[in-house]
């Protein structure tokens, strides 16, 4: 009988596993487009049961457009959780806890099934892409003998921010109480000293109460975890976050900064990959059409953020006073707890509601004017490489840093970060839909978005880094 390793040898197979959430499915989908482009690889792409389903009821084409390709499979595992249970930011540390104890056995059961005993015939596992928000399978499958790689799919920044947990603790820097000034700088994150205050620091550090705060641990630990791997994939690149990557190396020497993805992807294949877990509505693109240049604000706060009954209304209060017409994704659990200040919006003329749009086209469309972003890291690459304005009201992780970024270091939004009053929102959209601030910012971030373009296309960072990685699995897969 042919022995593993010699199999090992015919043919690369990579198996693809993001955390279960949507912003990590865009990415690392359009990552495995990318590498299936390349060609030479034979991919699986690894889902929970729960998306599966989702996957293939709400984005249809995108999963035939993958299942057309012989050397393309979707995969699927159960995530352990009740299939009525909601998915939704509340149980997101539920989530992590049922992957980790719930699903392992489904995950190595698919590893070791992989070659001899796979229903389609494929060869084994090769290398093993795995969300560095999951470390647990990335362990397991370096158990077997499978290389891993990391993707995290936060910024270079948040993730510099997580390692130094422990350097602020040191320091004196964290925890701090609930009524000290956030507008302190911090000190012990290097690179970052210029800019970063308390109150751009991910959410749990401001919700620590102790050093030992068993979710600060996690964080730090799991953003640790990834030196353990073959090296560290980043949906960024130079042209954003340069001085942290130089950083960053001294951790991971081995760095591929292949971002943003979308960007990359549509440089290499020409279209685009987005998979919604939710029903996208096209007919906005249609309303789009009918709207002059520059005249629309799209609103999004992403998959997972909730807002209050009252912070909807400020944000209503300020569009409408704005005079500006809006174009806002307002998911069916976006407001908690009721739908009558949603109602109350649905009958203003100049705001055209949505429950989920195809926010790269969106983004991309002439009439839009900028964006109103909760600042998750897939949406403020998305804005970043179109060139639209970013108004930033983070809710909460990751985002708080990436505003910052933003708002201070690339200059091409604002951070409105913990004030939702009606008067500054109208401000804040003004500022950066009229006027010469308005002028300001478009003329940079469309400088951004060129430095972008390049650093995707041909010769340009983020496409050798690519290229790297493509020859990097091809010769762990050996
Ligand atoms: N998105 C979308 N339609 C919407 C709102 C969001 O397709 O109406 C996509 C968006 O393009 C991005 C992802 O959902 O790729 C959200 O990811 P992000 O990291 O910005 O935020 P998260 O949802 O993880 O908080």
């Amino acid at each position: 009988m042919e022995s593993a390793k010699e199999k090992l040898k015919q043919e690369a197979h990579l198996l693809i596993f993001p955390f279960p959430l949507q912003g990590h499915i865009n990415t690392m989908l359009r990552l495995a487009d990318a590498l299936s482009f390349a060609g030479g690889l034979r991919i699986s792409f690894l889902n929970t049961d729960h998306n599966h389903r989702l996957l293939s009821f709400f984005s249809p084409s995108q999963y035939s457009r993958f299942s057309l390709r012989s050397k393309f499979r979707f995969l699927s595992i159960p995530d352990g959780l009740p299939d009525d249970k909601p998915r939704s930011v509340n149980q997101v540390i539920e989530l992590v806890i049922s992957l980790r104890t719930r699903s392992m056995d489904s995950f190595r059961e698919l590893l070791l099934a992989s070659g001899e005993r796979d229903p389609d015939g494929w060869p084994p596992v090769t290398c093993f892409i795995v969300d560095g928000a999951m470390p647990f399978f990335m362990d397991t499958a370096q158990a077997l003998g499978i290389p891993a790689i990391v993707f995290r799919t936060i910024s270079a920044s948040s993730l510099w921010v997580y390692l130094h947990i422990p350097h602020m603790i040191e320091a004196g820097e964290l925890p701090f109480s609930g009524d000290a000034d956030l507008d302190e700088p911090i000190k012990s994150v290097p690179a970052m000293e210029s800019f970063l205050r308390r109150r751009d620091l991910p959410s749990i550090c401001r919700q620590a109460t102790k050093a030992e705060d068993e979710v600060l641990q996690l964080f730090a630990n799991i953003s640790a975890s990834a030196t353990r791997s073959k090296g560290l994939i980043l949906n960024t690149s130079n042209c954003l976050e340069a001085p942290i990557l130089s950083q960053t190396h001294s951790l991971f020497p081995i760095t591929y900064a292949v971002g943003p993805l979308h960007s990359l992807v549509e440089s290499i294949t020409s279209s685009s990959v987005s998979a919604s877990l939710l029903a996208e509505d096209r007919s906005v693109l249609i309303w789009l059409d009918a709207q002059p240049d520059r005249s629309v604000a799209y609103v999004s706060f992403g998959s997972l953020a909730q807002l209050t009954g009252e912070e909807f209304l400020e944000f209503r209060h300020g569009f409408v006073n704005s005079g500006h017409r809006f174009l806002w994704v307002v998911r069916p659990d976006l407001v908690a707890g009721g739908t009558a200040a949603v109602e109350m919006v649905e009958s203003e003329e100049r705001v055209r509601l949505v429950a989920w749009a195809p926010q790269e086209e969106v983004l991309r469309h002439r009439a839009v004017g900028c964006f109103i972003t909760h600042s998750g890291w897939n949406s403020t690459v998305e804005s970043a490489a179109t060139g639209v304005p970013m108004v930033c009201w983070p809710r909460a992780w990751d985002q708080l840093v990436n505003s910052r970024l933003v708002g201070e270091v690339w200059k091409v939004g604002l951070d409105m970060k913990d004030v939702c009053r009606r008067e500054l929102v109208e401000r804040m959209v003004r500022a950066a839909m009229e006027g010469e601030k308005a002028v300001e910012l478009r003329h940079v971030a469309a400088e951004m978005a060129v430095e972008i373009g390049r650093s995707v296309g041909e010769g340009g960072d983020s496409r050798l880094d690519f290229e790297r990685l493509v020859r990097d699995i091809l010769s762990l897969s050996l």
